[in-house]
């Protein structure tokens, strides 16, 4: 028996069912309960909120956010070896949690979710990225979700919250932060998981907000970003020459420096071009 609920220690549930980690699926385990719970509670307060889970392993993380008042966690897990372990938690919290078993890139569950929505998960490092990325990125803002807490490569969650002016500010931080709050909540060595990975960790909570901070069209912004950040050590006045050869003319015309480099620029300014381009 565990501290925040009846169900074993994870390190018998693990031995029991010998789920030995797999590299290849990014498995990384946390074992403490306590923990897990804290990395719930940094979710916010879960009571009414249906969660969406990527990659509940053993379930150290899906027993957090039920321990911590979820109404309902929906998890999506890859490997079959974990769906055992997974339906003793299901047994423990009768109707509250639903595992499906498949790639959370090939499913998108959020439509059986009911609002309000958040989604918690520690993620498997070789889909994190491009995983936020389609949640960010929805058809329409505000998205179904209204918050995100992730456990990612230290060096992921520092390009998400990056500021401009460092060298993890780029094209992660502009998506991330033009529609959503976005800060590191927990930072975790690599000794609080089994195995350990080479690398520190950390927790990113994204808050969706109602509307982007500055208007402009997403397509346009992503190509404008993109094509700046690209060349991230030239001169907008030449990584943005593909998008219009006068573009010195027009970066003066906005007030932006054509002399400046991308980590340079706010997302305002970012944003008052993307509209010039409209
Ligand atoms: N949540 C658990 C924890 O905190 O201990 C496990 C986290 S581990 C870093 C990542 C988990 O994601 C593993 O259980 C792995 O099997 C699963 N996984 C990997 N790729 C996946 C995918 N494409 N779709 C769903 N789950 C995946």
């Amino acid at each position: 028996m565990s501290r925040i609920d009846p169900l074993p220690p994870l390190r018998e549930v693990i031995d029991r069912f010998d789920l030995r980690a797999k590299k290849a699926l990014g498995q990384n385990f946390l074992l403490d309960l306590n923990l897990t719970a804290r990395i719930a509670r940094a979710a916010g307060d879960l009571k009414g909120s249906d969660i969406l889970e990527v990659g509940p392993g053993p379930g150290g993380l899906t027993r957090g956010l039920l321990a911590e008042g979820a109404r309902k966690v929906l998890a999506i897990e890859k490997d079959a070896r974990c769906l055992p372990a997974l339906a003793e938690i299901a047994a423990a919290y009768p109707g509250r949690l639903t595992v499906l078993e498949g790639d959370a890139l090939q499913i998108d569950p959020l439509t059986h979710l009911t609002p309000p929505i958040k989604i918690c998960a520690n993620l498997p490092y070789n889909v994190g990225t491009e995983l936020l990325v389609r949640w960010l990125t929805p058809p329409q803002w505000p998205p179904v979700w209204s918050s995100l807490t992730l456990m990612f490569q230290k060096e992921v969650a520092q390009r998400i919250t990056a500021r401009p002016g460092s060298k993890a500010y780029g094209r992660l931080a502009i998506l991330a932060q033009w529609r959503c709050d976005a800060r590191i909540v927990l930072t975790l060595p690599p000794g609080a998981f089994s195995p350990p990975p080479k690398v520190e960790s950390a927790v990113v909570h994204l808050t969706a907000l109602p509307e982007p901070r500055f208007e402009a069209d997403p397509t346009v912004l992503e190509r404008v970003v993109a094509a700046a950040f690209n060349q991230r050590r030239k001169m907008l006045r030449a990584s943005l020459k593909g998008l219009d050869p006068a573009i010195g003319a027009r970066l003066e015309r906005l007030g932006i420096r054509p002399t400046a480099r991308a980590e340079e620029i706010d997302l305002e300014a970012f944003c008052r071009l993307a509209r010039d381009f409209g």
